[in-house]
């Protein structure tokens, strides 16, 4: 087994990421080995390690299917649905309104 790439931290090269970093651009290691490591040193103490993934070997973590994306739009266009009017609003119309604002303030927008 080869020996891992150690970087120093904060120079790590650009293709690889910790599984936080993948995490927050909605990947996930997906089954691949860790490729490299960063250490920050630290008095007194070992190093303080993380491991690197490829980006390019990482899966999303929720592989979006045709049939999601669909199912999201319905519901996003649900929340902005106005029940009063059954209108889109435009925006997730407020619960505590339970209506588009036109509904509940119709004097106001009149004006
Ligand atoms: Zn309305």
């Amino acid at each position: 087994m080869e020996a891992l790439p150690v970087f120093r931290w904060r120079l790590a090269p650009d293709g690889y990421a910790t599984r936080r970093q993948l995490r927050a651009r909605g990947l996930r290691p997906g089954g691949q080995d860790v490729a490299a490591q960063l250490e920050r040193p630290r008095r007194r103490r070992g190093p303080l390690v993380a491991y690197l993934y490829r980006v390019e070997d990482a899966k999303p973590v929720r592989p979006m299917t045709p049939a999601k994306w669909a199912a999201l739009a319905k519901a996003n266009t649900a929340r902005r649905t106005c029940p009063e009017c059954g209108r889109d609003a435009g925006y997730v119309i407020p619960t505590s309104l339970g209506m588009c604002v036109t509904c509940a303030y119709p004097d106001e927008s009149a004006a």
